[in-house]
């Protein structure tokens, strides 16, 4: 007969047979087994939406080189005139003429005027933000 171990020299498996009954042993085995395989297979997701009625403002910021000038619109307000440069450094944003860019910003600033003032409590209206932009626009901020 195997001399008995000291409880302060056994496995956790040897203190869990040795100070608890068999059946209770086994029931904790379980709970750890089932609340082990939950813990593998949760998978958490975080989805970032926005909703129309979120947006206040659309803004163009322009790209050339240490500028850092901008152009902002009000959503709660009616219409948009684009300029055609930058109002810092008058790099031109749009051909005088016709462009279609600056059509398409129209459009879209005209649509997001309305998706804001869509009202049906039947639904909403949310677009979901891509995450990895969304944590690194976060990082930059917070910093
Ligand atoms: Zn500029």
């Amino acid at each position: 007969m195997p001399k008995k171990k000291h409880p302060k020299d056994m496995t956790t498996e040897e203190a869990l047979k040795h100070i608890f009954h068999p059946k209770i042993v086994k029931h904790v085995k379980a709970i750890i087994r089932s609340t082990t395989q939950r813990g593998i297979k949760v998978t958490i997701e975080e989805r970032v939406f926005i909703e129309a009625g979120d947006l206040v403002e659309m803004e163009i910021a322009c790209t050339a080189e240490s500028c850092g000038g901008r152009a902002s619109f009000s959503l709660t307000k009616n219409g948009i005139q684009l300029p055609y440069a930058c109002p810092s450094c008058s790099t031109e944003w749009f051909h005088r003429m016709s462009d279609s860019r600056k059509e398409a910003i129209v459009d879209f600033f005209d649509a997001l005027r309305r998706l804001r003032e869509l009202k049906n409590p039947a639904f909403k209206l949310r677009l979901r933000l891509h995450e990895e932009r969304y944590h690194d626009a976060v990082f930059v901020s917070s910093t």
